[in-house]
């Protein structure tokens, strides 16, 4: 697992004078194109199109070619990976992630680092209580992995229905014991939620289960508690890890695609003459090429052909002809959209992929936009 022991051990053994080679590649099994070792060729190809920016490099070749047999060697599992090779102190490594990541390849002093720390920090951490009225399980979930803490067991009696006239009284008497015990369990689930929640801080609270369980531990959950509380879901308590991950990565998209749609509406609000935002692919360029670009927009799945200076470097939204800041050579660009972002991304700024409704509302501005630092 891409944790933030792995991440602080990679930044630290990469921090030398040399280069070190950094790939992300998307591996998930899910999409067609990825199967039969799809990913390697998406590998194979980024690789070269890096060699071909940075002109011959045996550094760089060598590092490419150890970085291609990690990940022949690789059983995908996860839905990124990461690949990080020094050749100078022959560190190189690969790990699967559980969330997605734009595929891209850096050749940079230290390993390129940032989208996952970026991740990390907004990935918020779900803890889900999963119960009925004797058994309950504890996990927490980040960045597309399910951790289960703990599994308990209260002494709950069976409910029965007693069938004489004459037991009305016995039925009564186990009924009311059964309320106690039921309610009792609930609280034994909330202290162990407190204890989980100072052992493993989560920011987000899922309480899944029948639902007359859930009803009932959602009605005694503490303030602290149910201020985190996002949703309550049907699910048995026997459920397998499978089925309670599936759940929370759904709630958590919801709660994504609600960001998403929020940051949206805050950057179609600076769309004015003094608005600090651009829409429109050829206003982004230019934006990007002057720096400027603190947060970059795109719908999932955006495509757009367009232009490299090979003078100046600058992105440009047509393929040939003159460069328009200083008449040079224009080049055709592949993949302009991953270019873009890397860009932005090496500049210190942010990118932000949008799917759904936010994808809708940033389609009349031609699916890209970006927030402007001045
Ligand atoms: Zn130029």
């Amino acid at each position: 697992m891409l944790g933030r022991g792995v991440l602080s051990r990679l930044h630290t053994l990469t921090q030398q004078k040399t280069h070190t080679l950094t790939v992300y590649l998307d591996i998930d099994q899910n999409k067609q194109s990825n199967r039969k070792r799809g990913y390697l060729v998406q590998a194979e190809a980024m690789l070269k199109e890096l060699r071909l920016q940075h002109g011959r490099s045996q550094r760089l070749d060598a590092a490419a070619e150890r970085a291609l047999d990690l990940i022949r060697s690789m059983r995908p599992s996860g839905k990124s990976a990461l690949v990080v090779v020094h050749p100078d102190t022959d560190l190189a490594e690969i790990h699967q992630a559980g969330l997605p990541f734009a595929a891209a390849a850096y050749w940079h002093r230290g390993a390129f680092l940032r989208p996952v720390v970026e991740a990390m920090d907004e990935n918020e951490r779900y803890g889900v209580v999963l119960t009925d009225n004797k058994r309950a399980r504890l996990f927490t979930a980040q960045m597309g992995e399910l951790i289960e803490h703990e599994d308990l067991l209260s002494e709950t009696s069976q409910r029965t229905r007693g069938v004489g006239p004459d037991q009305w009284r016995a039925q009564k008497r186990h009924d009311a014991r059964h309320q106690e015990e039921v309610a009792l369990h609930a609280k034994r689930v909330i202290d162990a939620l407190h204890d989980l929640s100072l052992r493993a801080p989560f920011d987000r609270l899922i309480v899944a289960g029948p639902p007359q369980a859930t009803g009932q531990l959602v009605r005694l959950l503490p303030k602290r508690l149910s201020g985190k509380l996002v949703e309550t879901v049907s699910m048995r308590v026997s459920a397998d890890c499978k089925e309670v991950l599936s759940k929370v990565l759904a709630v958590q998209r919801r709660m994504e695609r609600e960001q998403e749609s929020k940051l949206v509406e805050g950057l179609v609000a600076e769309l004015h003459d003094a608005g600090k935002a651009v829409a429109e692919f050829a206003s982004v360029l230019d934006a990007v090429n002057q720096g400027r670009v603190w947060k970059l927009f795109y719908a999932k799945g955006l495509r757009k052909e367009g232009g490299e200076c090979k003078e100046c470097g600058a992105y440009l939204p047509h393929a040939v002809g003159p460069c328009v800041y200083c008449d040079g050579e224009v080049q055709p660009l592949a993949q302009v959209i991953d270019r873009l972002s890397q860009t932005v991304m090496e500049m210190g700024g942010q990118v932000e992929v949008v799917d759904g409704p936010a994808a809708e509302q940033l389609k009349p501005l031609g699916s890209i936009a970006a927030l402007l630092r001045y």
